[in-house]
């Protein structure tokens, strides 16, 4: 008989009518069920239940490190029960809005108004709308002014919470920075709040004394009359003027899932994952994940090799990913690479490398993975030119580009995806037309190859997207290209690419601005995000669904200009709507990368050199060796 937890919970009807229907059921492989637990809790002894929201679809929310993370990390308490909520898709949601069925989690279809709290990850500026809709689905109020004692506790967390604003007057609180240390204390200040007895308020309070919380409605922005920022109010003197983001010391020592779900069905990166460090020593940039996530902190091989075994004997992948920021980095990367290569092969198990950076393309590890299965190659210059490189510092040169696509080519790679980006700051004609010059060099290192080293036919991917200036950024303060530029780049790639073996992307230029304007928004954005809800974009992460003329239309509802938050270059002193959360990263270290990316001038990486960027307070990782 199914117990409470494994009903179908929707009506077969439905389940027989909508596409993908396994990704509504749960009961994957790994899925935890502490129903149970539920049963025989006692008031002594409360189970938090913890719904944790990715706002947007099955597929691509399990292929996320952050919900691995999350779910096993929260389910390994015994007092947490963990479960997972995604958007549903528009055939299920149609149904649902017709049926009158709420959000459900997967694993016990409990509806999402019934969690004590829940949590939103923050990975990308166009799921915001999706975060309205899935509150609304489950019957929460969305404005976080009108949620009394009964509703779920909201909260947000990810590499994009560095500007919250836009989303501040619908989400309870924001938690900035490494999350697990600091979930695992608001669990615990969670089971003080006697909610009969403490108001919502009095609690959120309690709450800004866990560092890096922010409360946004303890703060009220203030804006000068031509709409630029111009401060953020403080309305309880108890909360911190900056907030600071929380920082995991000893990798090696916090939680990592070696036994995650495996789906039923088919996932974006269905493989299993083992994350090698935080942080990225290049600086980059454009990279907000780059400055955000510093100092570099890297995992043992040992541990590393260890976890990889557990993954693959608990879940059964014959795919192994090796995810960080950049993966070349990883200052073990032969060893590590050596000792994994020789598990895999013996088990037929395939090694992904992925962002793998050209200056530091391992040879060795190159010829090595060779044994096993070969899947496509990824590469990220950013830039076609070594004048645009420069610019956005990424020192990697065109001779290791294309000395990179030799080993490629020579050793039995076919498919390689370059990825670049176009209205970069500073760009001009040239810099747009080396892009495909560059990809006709790697397509004649092929060419010029001898025979006995030519493998099947080159398939070259050129993936641009284009720049979005992000928060926290040396790049905060430049102009976006508008969408009359967007269309004049992209044209001269089409032209110049049209070539079978090469396939060209490319993102679409509305959506790119609409991104921007979230990016660098305040928290007057938050109204057009939800009037963009509100008139029917509720999953404009996806082409399919997303439509400009609502975000245009929005705009103009509350008076604001496009340009002013996308093309308008800032000056070097404004204030910024993030300015009181901070990474660590100095806004002072970030105008002087502007100022180096003005001459083209490069900074060294981390390892190589310290520029006081502004991390050494956290006392850890790459910072501290140099230090020493
Ligand atoms: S403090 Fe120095 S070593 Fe650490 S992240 Fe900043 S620049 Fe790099």
């Amino acid at each position: 008989m199914l117990n409470k937890s494994q009903d179908l919970f929707y009506p077969t009807h439905v389940l027989r009518q909508v596409e993908k229907p396994a990704q509504y059921l749960g009961h994957e492989w790994n899925m935890i069920d502490k129903s149970e637990l539920m049963d025989h809790r006692h008031v002594n002894m409360p189970v938090i239940r913890f719904g944790f929201c990715f706002p947007d679809i099955y597929e691509i929310g399990m292929s996320n490190m952050a919900l691995r993370i999350i779910y096993n990390l929260l389910n390994s308490r015994a007092d947490t029960w963990c479960e997972r909520i995604f958007s549903p898709a528009g055939d299920m949601r149609q149904f649902m809005q017709q049926l009158d069925i709420p959000l459900v989690a997967l694993e016990s279809k409990t509806p999402l108004n019934q969690f004590d709290i829940v949590g939103f990850t923050l990975q990308y500026e166009m799921s915001f709308p999706t975060i309205l809709d899935m509150l609304d689905l489950g019957n929460i109020p969305i404005y976080n002014s009108v949620r009394s004692n009964s509703d779920p506790l909201i909260v947000a967390g990810g590499p994009i919470v560095y500007n919250p604003e836009p989303l501040a007057d619908y989400i309870d609180l924001f938690m900035i920075g490494d999350g697990e240390e600091l979930l695992g204390e608001l669990i615990d200040l969670y089971k003080t709040w006697d909610r009969k007895y403490e108001s919502r308020e009095s609690f959120l309070l309690r709450c800004t004394e866990l560092e890096g919380i922010y409360v946004p409605c303890f703060y009220e922005p203030e804006y000068f009359p031509d709409g630029k920022f111009k401060q953020i109010n403080k309305l309880h003197q108890a909360v911190p003027t900056i907030i600071k983001k929380r920082v995991i010391k000893d990798i090696d020592h916090i939680f990592f899932p070696t036994e995650p779900i495996v789906p039923n069905t088919q996932i974006v990166h269905d493989r299993a994952y083992l994350e090698l460090f935080r942080g990225c020593p290049r600086g980059c940039r454009f990279c907000q994940a780059g400055m955000v996530y510093r100092p570099v902190r890297e995992r043992t091989v040992d541990l590393l090799v260890e976890q990889a075994k557990h993954l693959i004997e608990s879940t059964g992948y014959d795919e192994l990913g090796l995810l960080s920021l950049s993966t070349g980095d990883y200052s073990e990367l032969e060893q590590l690479g050596n000792r994994l290569l020789d598990y895999c092969a013996e088990r037929n198990i395939s090694l992904s490398l992925p962002s793998l950076r050209l200056d530091s393309f391992s040879f060795d590890l190159m010829a090595k993975a060779g044994k096993t299965r070969k899947s496509g190659l990824t590469f990220a210059p950013e830039a076609g030119s070594q004048r645009l490189r420069d610019i956005i510092n990424k020192d990697i040169c065109e001779s290791d580009l294309l000395e990179a696509a030799r080993i490629a080519f020579s050793g039995g790679w076919n498919r390689l995806k370059f990825y670049f980006m176009l209205g970069l700051p500073f760009e001009n004609a040239d810099d747009v037309y080396s892009i495909p010059e560059l990809a006709k060099k790697v397509l004649q290192v092929y060419y010029d190859l001898p025979s006995e080293q030519k493998n099947r036919k080159p398939q070259l991917t050129i993936s641009t997207s284009f720049f979005i200036p992000k928060a926290w950024t040396p790049f905060q303060w430049c102009s976006q290209i508008d969408q009359v530029q967007m269309l004049e780049k992209r044209k001269i790639l089409i032209e110049n690419l049209r070539l079978r073996v090469i396939n060209y992307q490319w993102h679409e230029p509305d959506l790119s601005v609409a991104q921007g304007i979230i990016a660098r928004g305040d928290r007057k954005i938050g109204k057009v995000i939800e009037e963009v809800w509100r008139n029917g974009g509720w999953l404009e992460s996806w082409n399919d669904f997303f439509d400009y003329e609502r975000w245009k239309n929005a705009m103009r509802k509350y008076g604001l200009s496009i340009d002013f938050y996308t093309s308008r270059q800032r000056s070097s002193d404004e204030i910024f709507p993030w300015d009181h959360i901070s990474p660590g990263v100095s806004k002072e270290f970030l105008w002087s990368e502007y100022l180096k990316a003005e001459t083209g001038e490069l900074t060294a990486e981390c390892r190589k050199q310290c520029h006081n960027c502004g991390v050494l307070q956290f006392n850890t990782g790459l910072c501290v060796s140099h230090d020493k």
